[in-house]
């Protein structure tokens, strides 16, 4: 439902959605747009050509563009933090009391669910935030990364951290042991996700298990894991389950393992296979190599289930690149990926503590610049051939957005 009105002359919308309620102002001839999620929390805003999202972490990020292609991001300090959401909550608290005095004239009366939703959004105060913070480090191990596309997944953290932690490029998971859940923990982790989330949930798709190899877990255990999270959950509607996989782990598991997941509705794992070339590999420490990669690929989609291959540009520098670009290609191309699967192209971005810009530095690896690195991925992409069954989505992948 859509009301539509004017507040002291300015034109202004709220959209009662199934999934949240925005607000939109046109002030000043600009616009100001925030939405809220169904337990009133702020989720996405748009004031002085500037976008921010809010994540479950309480982690806000904005961005604006400053020309054609050049996009800037910053994530907001506690002050901006408190500068964006305050005032957003002030707003629909004004317009309420507004509305309660007919100062404003609108196009149709906001039914008693629109007020009672307007309400919560304004009693949604700072301290609840704050709250909500302290929450999230309860529920959840800071949630590492995702794949881009399962950024408003529901995470079940079913294992925590990474069965390996070699790789150099990484530091994701550093901060923590790998650990499965046991029955009780998970139950236990599931019920306090879905109560910290409550109604928020309505944003949500799709289950994404965490960390950052859950499929390491043995059929065994995993399968009733799966059906634990079906007693809780509605899979399908919500629309499946989702993970990474390291091709190379403990009990591999075969198309039969896959075709029995898909079945409990595991839909796509994502492998971060970085590169077909195995020297590269072996420097970025990576478990397994690139046939593993393959092997897994084809056992999976034997399964009945589609993947996500990512692949990280610029690892290796310039003495790397030629082979690079060779190996990932002739690779990819064996791998029969079709219309369900997608490609990432993943910049490699480094920083002066991790491992692998030390081992680089000390194998005198020249880097690539962004713009080489950018140039790698079309290089990959040029080189690339699929067959009938259709082409993969082929998209980029910043981790520097990230965010849950
Ligand atoms: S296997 Fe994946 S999550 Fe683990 S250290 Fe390597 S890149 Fe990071």
């Amino acid at each position: 439902m859509v009301i539509n009105g004017k507040w002291n002359k300015n034109h202004f919308t709220i959209s009662f959605k199934s999934n949240c309620t925005t607000f939109s102002l046109e002030e000043n001839a600009s616009t100001y747009v925030c939405s809220f999620d169904k337990t009133g929390r702020f989720w996405t805003g748009l004031t002085n050509g500037i976008s921010y999202r809010r994540g479950l972490n309480g982690n806000i990020v904005a961005k604006w563009s400053s020309g054609k292609e050049i996009l800037h991001r910053k994530w907001l300090n506690e002050n901006e933090t408190k500068e964006l959401l305050i005032p957003a909550h002030q707003k629909i608290r004004n317009l309420l009391q507004e509305i309660d005095n007919n100062h404003i004239d609108i196009n149709s009366s906001i039914p008693y669910s629109g007020i009672e939703e307007l309400q919560m959004i304004s009693a949604f105060g700072w301290e609840k935030y704050i709250q909500e913070i302290f929450q999230y480090s309860q529920v959840y191990c800071p949630v590492g990364i995702l794949p881009p596309d399962q950024y408003n997944a529901i995470v079940l953290q079913i294992t925590e951290g990474c069965s390996f932690n070699t790789c150099t490029f990484c530091t994701f998971y550093k901060d923590r042991p790998f650990k499965i859940k046991n029955p009780k923990e998970l139950e236990d982790h599931i019920y306090s996700v879905l109560s910290f989330i409550g109604d928020g949930m309505s944003l949500r798709r799709t289950i994404f298990l965490g960390d950052a190899n859950a499929l390491v877990v043995p059929m065994k255990h995993l399968i009733p894991m799966l059906e634990t999270i079906h007693q809780k959950l509605d899979v399908e509607k919500l629309g499946g389950i989702f993970a990474f996989l390291d091709g190379f782990s403990g009990e591999k598991k075969n198309h039969n393992d896959y075709q029995m997941l898909n079945k409990l509705g595991l839909k796509r794992i994502y492998i971060g296979m970085e590169s077909g070339n195995n020297e590269l590999l072996d420097l970025l420490k990576k478990p397994g190599n690139a046939q593993d990669v393959a092997a897994a690929v084809q056992d999976t989609k034997a399964g009945g289930l589609s993947v996500g291959i990512i692949i990280l540009l610029g690892a290796g520098g310039k003495q790397f690149a030629h082979a690079h670009i060779q190996d990932t290609v002739k690779l990819i191309n064996q791998m029969n990926l079709d219309a369900d699967d997608l490609i990432y192209f993943s910049e490699l971005i480094e920083n002066e503590g991790m491992e692998y810009t030390q081992a680089a530095y000390q194998a005198n690896l020249e880097p690539l610049t962004p713009e080489e690195r950018e140039a790698q991925g079309r290089q990959i992409e040029a080189g690339l051939v699929f067959t009938d069954k259709g082409t993969p989505h082929i998209s980029r992948y910043d981790i520097r957005d990230f965010i849950y």
